[in-house]
């Protein structure tokens, strides 16, 4: 069994150690040691990666794990294989992904602490992600959101107990004594219970790694809560990743106020009125457009050739930037009878057509848009396609007098 040293002190950041054995999986070396200061993966936290050196060699340590047996294996790479077994390595934590680790986990504790003592909420899971972490709670009437007012009441609370400063400690109580304490929740082990406290509110049993001191949780952020296998999944940031969060967030909401010339308490307020300006002046643009479009509609009939049968055909090529606008005419056109209606707007290298005709016409105009070689469908008196090319609106003009 590998005697895990972070357990006793979890800032030891490098240490001596002797080589116990080597195993192959797949294309991973596993490597142990008879006392590490690596934490292998487990409670949500992801395992440690650092170094192992020996004389001037340097192996990559890219994973930790746990065995059932309490052994401690480490991924290695290294370019002459592993040190061999009974040599003397020397251990170097990635220490600033450590420490994130550490201000997540135990930023996890305060958080589930407040949880429960201003909701009930029961937190099970913790989960240590690259970028957010995530626990999740039974609520006491089993809802799976907290209103913004109870996360702000969270995060107020775990904020305050960090300029308290409190003490973090680790111990192994006997049995007895166990049996005495009131921790939060039950322990998932039954032997070797380790116990962490927070100040005088948080008590629970834990094998993961933890700051000494609540002031170097730093700052705790709750980004939200949802749903999640019928529980409730709390996100967070603690530590350096909230302040990383905050400079994000305060440059996105100054580089937005710079443009909406407003300041950090106006910006919703000035944001809502430009959003419904704008949507006033969509509206204005579609009704001008649409009336710029209809204004067209005497000259296309007057234009329209009539077919040896009285029917009429109006062929025309416009330049419509507006859908809605351009359907507005066709429809208004086909209302006369005895009419169809051949539309196209070239735009962009596409040939956008729009076929229409009267109700006493009896042409399928979706089928004969397809016939075309467009691409297309719709209704029997109203079609719309488009084509890569204008074959098949040239195709359209021929065809057109000898429609059914
Ligand atoms: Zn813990």
């Amino acid at each position: 069994m590998t005697q895990q040293l972070y357990l006793a002190d979890a800032w030891t950041r490098d240490f001596t150690a002797r080589v116990t054995a080597h195993r192959v999986e797949g294309d991973k070396t596993w490597l142990s040691l008879d006392r590490s200061a690596f934490y292998p993966e487990g409670g949500g936290q992801p395992g440690d990666s650092g170094r192992l050196l020996a004389g001037d060699q340097v192996w990559q340590v890219q994973d930790t794990q746990k065995d059932a047996q309490g052994q401690v294996w480490h991924a290695v790479t290294g370019p002459d294989g592993p040190p061999p077994v009974g040599s003397q390595v020397h251990g170097e934590l990635d220490w600033a992904r450590r420490f994130d680790h550490m201000q997540q986990h135990t930023g996890e504790h305060l958080i589930a602490s407040c949880l429960y003592r201003l909701t009930g909420g029961f937190t099970h899971g913790l989960h240590i992600g690259r970028e957010v972490s995530t626990i999740d709670v039974t609520m006491p009437d089993n809802s799976t959101r907290l209103g913004q007012d109870v996360l702000d009441d969270i995060e107020a609370l775990a904020n305050r107990l960090i300029t308290e400063d409190s003490p973090v400690t680790c111990r192994f109580p006997d049995a007895a004594e166990l049996a005495g304490l009131p921790l939060r929740k039950d322990p998932t082990v039954q032997e070797q219970v380790r116990v962490c406290a927070m100040g005088d509110y948080e008590m629970v049993a834990c094998g993961g790694t933890h700051l000494s001191r609540t002031g170097q949780i730093g700052l705790v952020k709750l980004l939200g809560s949802e749903p999640a296998r019928g529980k409730l999944r709390l996100s967070f940031l603690c530590g350096g990743r909230a302040v990383a969060h905050y400079v994000r967030v305060y440059k996105a909401v100054t580089r937005a106020g710079e443009l909406l010339s407003a300041g950090v308490d106006e910006l919703p307020g000035r944001l809502s009125e430009a959003l419904r300006q704008a949507e006033d002046n969509r509206r204005e643009l579609g009704a001008l457009r649409r009336q710029r479009s209809l204004a067209k509609l005497p000259g296309l009939l007057e234009q329209a050739r009539v077919l040896p049968d009285g029917r009429r055909l109006v062929i025309a090529q416009l330049e419509e930037q507006d859908l809605p606008a351009l359907e507005a005419l066709a429809g208004e056109m086909v209302k006369h009878s005895g009419l169809i209606a051949l539309l196209c707007v070239p735009r962009a290298g596409r040939f956008n057509l729009l076929f229409a005709r009267s109700p006493d016409v009896k042409a399928d105009m979706a089928e004969f848009i397809r016939s075309t070689g467009a691409k297309g469908g719709g209704r029997s008196d109203f079609a719309r396609g488009a084509a890569a090319d204008s074959l098949p609106w040239e195709a359209a003009q021929v065809m057109a007098p000898h429609l059914p």
